[in-house]
């Protein structure tokens, strides 16, 4: 029992200092006008592949920058490395989220941006606790996953600004009820808006696009330069 309360309170005071760290890095990001997305999603949704689509896009527009977070390897930030943003990995040597701390530690090594995406290490549990200082969460939900993850982590879903319901390409080819996970996520998050698009086709990504201008476009105070959709 008392060990148990010490483990609560551990939890506890990580969270609390995390708060610091993500309240100065928000501080930060404020000074420099940079947009920061945290993306959260199942390992394996389709987070990097999201990326990997859509980079070359935000590009035209934006300078961008990304922090790549996973346990143990650099294959993602090698296939984002590709698409002309710069790419900043983050190994949590088997933590599994990132927090404001590790954040905080790499900001240095970026050029200077207009907007950062944060991919965060592939988890649907306790990347929602650890704020990044971010302006919005984007999270990433596959129809390869089963339709049963948003009943299942609801938190994440409760604090998300956007859902991407990825992978829609294999929807004809697995059991997935798409109208239940719609009304569900609606009724976990009624304000966040649904995009539902397949990445490796490269369709359906005009309104995530969009989506990431409006954040940017918030975050600037509406002046925002380019309304081009990019395609
Ligand atoms: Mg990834
Ligand atoms: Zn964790």
């Amino acid at each position: 029992m008392e060990e148990k309360r010490i483990k609560v309170a551990l939890a506890r005071d990580l969270l609390q200092k995390n708060k610091t760290f993500a309240s100065d890095l928000r501080s930060r990001f404020a000074r420099q006008g940079l947009t920061v997305i945290n993306l959260l999603g199942s390992p394996g949704a389709g987070k990097t592949a999201l990326l990997e689509a859509s980079l070359p896009l935000l590009c035209r527009h934006y300078r961008v920058g990304v922090i790549e977070g996973d346990l143990y390897t650099s294959r993602d930030a090698e296939r984002l490395a590709r698409s002309g943003a710069a790419v900043i990995q983050i190994n949590t040597e088997g933590a599994c989220h990132l927090d404001a701390q590790l954040v905080g530690g790499v900001l240095e090594e970026l050029p200077e941006l207009d907007l950062l995406i944060i991919e965060n290490v592939g988890n649907l549990v306790c990347p929602v606790g650890f704020d990044l200082g971010e302006d919005a969460r984007a999270v990433v939900l596959s129809i390869s996953e089963g339709d049963d993850k948003p009943e299942k982590y609801p938190q994440t879903f409760r604090t998300a600004d956007v859902v991407i319901l990825s992978k829609l390409d294999l929807l004809p080819y697995v059991s997935y009820d798409l109208p239940a996970v719609t009304a569900t996520l609606a009724q976990l998050n009624p304000v966040a808006s649904l995009i539902q698009l397949s990445a490796t086709k490269e369709s359906g990504l005009t309104p995530w696009l969009l989506w990431v201008k409006s954040v940017v476009a918030k975050k600037r105070g509406g002046a925002e330069g380019c309304h081009r959709v990019c395609k």
